[in-house]
């Protein structure tokens, strides 16, 4: 049960794999969630150490789950990072707007990725 814990919010199994891949060779955990109800329910209940959040889910949006994560004094200060596709549409404004603490465009490598992992959340923090 060491190790910090990633809380990926994404209704894409490919995606999915690829996080759980990506983070099988470090020291994260990682919690899964498909939709953006059953994401907002696992953060509260978890409180996880970072968040992945979609933006197009089904049931709620990523956007109006970050809201309601931002809204509540349980999660309201667990780093989340908005990832989606449509960064020309705006979403990366609207994600901030939002309460995210970064945003990263699809595609991205999973490189990318876990350096802004490790930068939110430095894998050898201690005493967590
Ligand atoms: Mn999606």
């Amino acid at each position: 049960m060491s190790g910090l814990r990633v809380l990926y919010v994404e209704d894409n199994e490919y995606n999915r794999k690829i996080v759980r891949q990506l983070l099988s060779r470090t020291s994260y955990q990682l919690l899964e969630a498909a939709d953006g109800e059953e994401g907002v329910a696992m953060a509260q209940r978890e409180l996880p150490d970072l968040i992945l959040m979609d933006v197009q889910l089904p049931k709620l949006s990523g956007l109006d789950a970050t809201r309601r994560l931002r809204a509540d004094p349980r999660t309201a200060h667990i780093p989340l990072v908005v990832v989606t596709s449509f960064a020309l549409s705006g979403d990366d404004r609207r994600a901030m707007d939002a309460g995210a603490s970064a945003y990263l465009a699809k595609p991205y490598s999973p490189r990318d990725l876990l350096a802004l992992i490790r930068k939110l959340l430095p894998e050898n923090r201690a005493g967590s």
